[in-house]
């Protein structure tokens, strides 16, 4: 193992502490997400978990790492087979639909993708491999309807990760659904024997007909793409009990060697103070929200800037906030385009200099991107003062443009400018305002002018044309 300091802390739901990161591979960073189950539409909730995913993906390789991230995508557990049966549709056409919402998604919050979605039906022969090897060394019985299950007693590190205490436990009792509670902790099912309710779906395997168990699908898969052994592991705080539990079980007991070094974990996420429930009205998929015209970007902003491991509170003030803060960064980017002024040196480099220290002390303490995003929104209000008083030559203020968009690289949330597009009757008032100029028709243009500041967009004359910027906010 390469023991080089990496200088990036993160917090371990295993150990319950912040720990410093240090891969097995020195430079490389083996990394697995729970995906997504493709019985519906993604919600909010969901997003976090995936958002906090990509923000800690790309700050791994902001800081050099390579990293291969393998997200799944559950298509058979109990949820997908009751959907799919509900819409009378075969099992695969339902997830298809699902699992291609969600890359739509997933593009429109910027998320970048992982290296490799694998789908839990594509992968029935590592499980059953898994499974069987479980079986041999006595970690796994088969029980009288054919389903196998796993012994949790025979497993000492058993509750090591949700801190679930095994004692508490009633040997040899069952549970055959793939989600329960703690309180339930029991020998959960590695292979459900075909039962009617399962309609056409069924595997026939050496083990028998049937499906797998959900937790034994992330098992199988991370392990076939990243090692017996691999760097991160995500998910959200209701995964570790039993998903992740279960998961450490199978793999630990098949291997004899460790699963996962470092789990992390991101907490619930509230919608206007309350727990997201479809009967309170406050349950959004992304989809709702962009049918609401609602900016993914700002949601994107939204999601990343509360500290993954609080409680984050969705609201729509918050929207609006998160939205002045993108158009802030995107202001300034506009503005450094156009700067012609003499450089204060010494005090661009000491604001530079600033920036890069903060910013990267702060994302690499356990992802802190609150202090982060403080650290950036000062260094953009010197350099706005600094334009202001004309004080970045063009030259500067170019090396300025990239040091925000490297910090972009980590956050995701400026728009291309071709991606911010006016209004159509912005874009016709400009043209209008153009004509009228040449015409030498100052009214006309003033007019123009004045109707483009009422609809929030300011116009500035440079060197290079026109330029245009939404008002501050
Ligand atoms: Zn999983």
């Amino acid at each position: 193992m390469g023991k080089t300091a990496t200088g990036i802390r993160l917090f371990n739901t295993l150990t319950r502490q912040k720990e410093e990161f240090v891969p097995i591979e020195f430079g490389k960073v083996g990394m697995y997400t729970c995906g997504p189950t493709v019985y519906d539409y993604a919600h909010i909730g969901n997003f976090r978990a995936f958002v906090f995913e990509d923000l800690l993906k790309r700050w791994l390789e902001y800081r050099g790492f390579k990293v291969v991230q393998v997200m799944n995508l559950t298509d058979i557990d109990d949820k997908t087979i009751k959907g799919s049966q509900k819409q009378s549709k075969p099992l695969r056409e339902y997830t298809d639909f699902f699992a291609n919402a969600f890359f739509e998604d997933i593009r429109a919050l910027k998320i970048t993708p992982a290296t490799i979605y694998p789908r839990a039906t594509d992968h029935i022969p590592e499980m059953v491999k898994l499974i069987k090897a479980l079986l041999e060394n006595g970690y796994a019985y088969k029980s009288e309807d054919n389903s196998i299950y796993y012994a949790i007693s025979k497993f000492p590190g058993y509750g090591k990760l949700s801190h679930i205490k095994p004692a508490e436990l009633k040997a040899g009792a069952r549970v055959r659904q793939d989600e329960y509670a703690k309180e339930e902790a029991q020998d959960f099912a590695l292979w459900k024997a075909y039962t009617d309710e399962d309609g056409n779906v069924f595997w026939d395997t050496e083990l028998g007909k049937g499906r797998p168990g959900w937790h034994i699908e992330c098992s199988a898969m991370s392990m076939k793409y990243l090692g017996e052994t691999f760097d991160i592991h995500c998910g959200g705080v209701d995964n570790i009990f039993p998903h992740h539990e279960n998961e450490i079980a199978q793999s630990e007991a098949a291997t004899g060697k460790p699963f996962v070094l470092y789990w992390m974990h991101n907490e619930h996420l509230l919608v206007e103070g309350k727990k997201m429930a479809k009967r309170l009205g406050n349950f959004y998929t992304l989809r709702d929200l962009l049918q609401k015209g609602l900016d993914p970007l700002a949601i994107r902003y939204l999601l990343l800037s509360t500290h993954y491991r609080q409680q984050f509170n969705f609201t729509f003030e918050g929207l609006e906030a998160a939205k002045g803060a993108i158009e802030r960064l995107a202001n300034l980017q506009r503005r450094l385009q156009d700067a012609n002024g003499k450089t204060d040196e010494e005090k661009l480099s000491e604001l530079t200099q600033r920036v890069q220290t903060c910013f990267g002390a702060a994302m690499d303490d356990d992802l802190n991107v609150s202090v982060a995003l403080a650290s950036l929104f000062d260094f953009v209000r010197e350099i706005n003062y600094m334009l202001d008083a004309n004080a970045l030559s063009h030259e500067e203020a170019q090396k300025v443009y990239q040091t925000i968009s490297e910090f972009d690289k980590v956050l995701g949330v400026i728009p291309k400018p071709k991606e911010e597009s006016l209004p159509p009757e912005a874009q016709i008032l400009i043209q209008k305002r153009e004509e009228a100029r040449k015409a030498k028709d100052w009214k006309t243009a003033d007019a123009a002018r004045e109707e483009l500041k009422a609809m929030g967009i300011i116009l500035e004359d440079t060197a290079q044309g026109i330029r245009w910027k939404r008002e501050k906010t």
